[in-house]
């Protein structure tokens, strides 16, 4: 079964990010999972933790209502393509792992890799560029059209991954005198410093 999003809502998300590329693809496909499984979009109180900050991220705040600003998008930087999400409010949720090597064999990975080698040091040639794109395009194509069960590891998660955001104190930096949440404030010297500020006296030292 293909991605069941509809293609104008795919292209929407696509002109959100700037491009198209695999990791939007999988943000795509995460964001259809929790729609499926929990009616994300439409839940009362859906909040998501993505262990990567990469592009598919974009796909998720677009399509699930869930994002940085609100709150409910929480970034925990593991470095790994999982993805959790929860409604509070029917207190159901699901953690997904991107299987890396769903689709592709040893051979496309290893070409992939090769010219985007070459492509960073600015020496690839116009046909190997083109492959590039085939490759990537190809990846693309597999990730969508793939089935949901064949491309993410899923399992259940009965408990809240994260507490309600706390409401916290702010305090003035006593350097730069901008108001900073109390829990971003590094104590130095009997000195409440802001992150930066505290930066710059450490390197100092
Ligand atoms: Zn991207
Ligand atoms: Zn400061």
């Amino acid at each position: 079964m293909t991605c069941s999003i509809k293609k104008e809502v795919i292209e929407k998300t696509i002109e959100f990010h700037g491009h198209s590329c695999p990791g939007l693809a999988i943000g795509i496909r995460v964001s259809e999972l929790a729609m499926e499984k929990l009616d994300i979009q439409n839940a009362k109180a859906p909040v998501c933790v993505t262990e990567t900050d990469m592009c598919g991220v974009d796909a998720i705040q677009f399509l699930t209502g869930c994002s940085y600003g609100k709150g409910n998008l929480i970034h925990k930087d593991y470095g790994k393509s999982a993805f959790t999400f929860y409604d509070r409010d029917s207190q159901k949720g699901f953690r997904a792992v991107f299987m890396d090597n769903f689709a592709d064999d040893e051979k496309q990975t290893d070409d992939t890799r090769v010219l985007m080698k070459k492509m960073i040091q600015g020496n690839a040639t116009k046909q190997e560029e083109e492959q590039l794109q085939k490759l990537r395009n190809d990846r693309i194509n597999r990730i969508l059209q793939a089935d949901l069960k064949n491309i993410f590891l899923t399992e259940d998660v009965d408990t809240p991954p994260v507490r309600p955001a706390r409401i916290l104190k702010s305090i003035q930096c006593d350097s730069c005198g901008e108001t900073t949440m109390e829990s971003r404030i590094r104590l130095f010297d009997d000195k409440n410093l802001c992150i930066p500020c505290f930066q710059n006296v450490e390197q100092k030292i």
